[in-house]
């Protein structure tokens, strides 16, 4: 169990433990914050070593979660929940039953979705237990895949970094190192060659690889550690976190650091150095919060043109956190912080906490 100390710390709300042995369920839910409104976090599933490793990733993760829907502009709340076990061996229909059984009994406080090894086909069990759940199929409502929705965000956002660099919004011949042909990158990729950016690219994967130049024909594809020295204007990671280190620092010829992966900073202090060298970062988990935005809309009734309006927001929001970094002459990552508690505080003075259950508050979607 974590410790109180702990939870007062980091300001989380409640930890639950769900266990039905019936089914071998072992699964922890972490509600951070619910000021803004419910907790929304995807379930992961993970063969942790220990209960503490997965106590530890999911608060670490909820409260993620609470800063990305805030300085989104959500109405939601933060959280995640983990589910102890091995993906390969431990699935089963009356795992996920059981689960959204228990998810049902917070009454809408927090909403789960799809996260690390969990899919849509695991999701529609736990929605045949509750309506509080988000990422369902789109026969049900679902609002489908979210990468694409992610990549346009994502774009949005190196859309603001190069109108803050260079003046003008568009990256039209700039040159773009971008990390991970996966579902994220491979879209972003199509973006940046539609607006006549240069593109570099580098996978582990040969299939992704092929995949992402059947959308952007004239990628440059090089090795998973020449991205790094690549003569460029914009480094995009798509990959993985923490791509932004004491090793790849001093190698990073560019002006923007702006992709979907999410915490690229290795450490915070990786934010200021890039702030000294005159790189500008565009905030990660801003960013790349499309999928979560078109996700969030779900419950009201999903529509494509609602879906734009949402996502495309990140844009005006980019340059805000931009404006808050240069007047107090703080790192990206800082004002990115202070915007999100900012907004959670000013709300917690006129509302207090969400108290209803989520199906008043979104009554468009139909139970299964
Ligand atoms: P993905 O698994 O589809 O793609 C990741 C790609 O990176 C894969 O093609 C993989 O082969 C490649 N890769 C792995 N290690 C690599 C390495 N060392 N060098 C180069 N490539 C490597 O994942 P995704 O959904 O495209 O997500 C990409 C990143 O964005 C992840 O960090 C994810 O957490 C983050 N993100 C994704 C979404 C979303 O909507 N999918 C939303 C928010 C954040």
């Amino acid at each position: 169990m974590p410790s109180f100390e702990r939870l007062y710390k980091d300001g989380h709300e409640e930890v639950i433990f769900f266990s039905d042995p019936s089914c071998n369920l072992k699964a922890i839910v972490a509600i951070h914050n619910t000021v803004l409104g419910p907790a929304l976090g995807g379930t992961r599933m993970w063969p942790y070593n220990s209960e503490e490793e997965a106590i530890n990733d999911v608060l670490r993760l909820s409260k993620g979660m609470t800063y990305k829907a805030a300085v989104s502009g959500l109405n939601l709340g933060g959280g995640k929940a983990v589910i102890i076990g091995d993906p390969e061996k431990d699935k089963s229909e009356a795992l996920f039953r059981s689960y959204g059984r228990f998810l049902e009994s917070l009454n809408g406080r927090y909403i789960t979705a799809e996260d690390v090894n969990i899919g849509v086909d695991d999701i529609e069990h736990v929605f045949t237990e509750t309506n509080n759940v988000a990422g369902v199929a789109e026969i049900h409502g679902g609002s489908g895949n979210p990468s694409p929705w992610t990549a346009r965000g994502v774009f949005r956002g190196i859309e603001a970094a190069c109108m803050k660099v260079y003046g003008d919004r568009s990256p039209k011949g700039k040159v773009v190192a971008l990390q991970g042909a996966g579902s994220v990158g491979r879209y972003l990729g199509e973006y940046l060659y539609n607006e006549g950016a240069e593109v570099y690219v580098c996978d582990i994967n040969e299939k992704n690889l092929e995949l992402f130049k059947e959308k952007v024909p004239n990628a440059k594809v090089v090795g998973i550690d020449e991205i790094y020295d690549v003569k460029m204007d914009i480094y995009a990671p798509c990959a993985l976190g923490a791509t932004i280190n004491d090793e790849t620092i001093e190698r990073l010829n560019c002006k923007i650091v702006a992709g979907a992966a999410n915490n690229q900073l290795a450490e915070n202090r990786h934010g200021k150095i890039l702030k000294e060298k005159g790189i500008l970062y565009a905030p990660d988990y801003l960013i790349n919060a499309g999928g979560l935005m078109n996700v969030s809309i779900e419950f009201e009734g999903w529509s494509e043109d609602k879906a734009i309006r949402m996502v495309d927001t990140i844009y005006d929001t980019t340059m805000k956190i931009f404006e808050i970094s240069e007047e107090q002459d703080i790192p990206v990552y800082q004002a990115t912080d202070i915007l999100a508690e900012s907004r959670i505080e000013s709300i917690k003075n006129i509302q207090g906490k969400f108290l209803g259950h989520v199906g008043h508050r979104f009554p468009g979607r139909k139970k299964r």
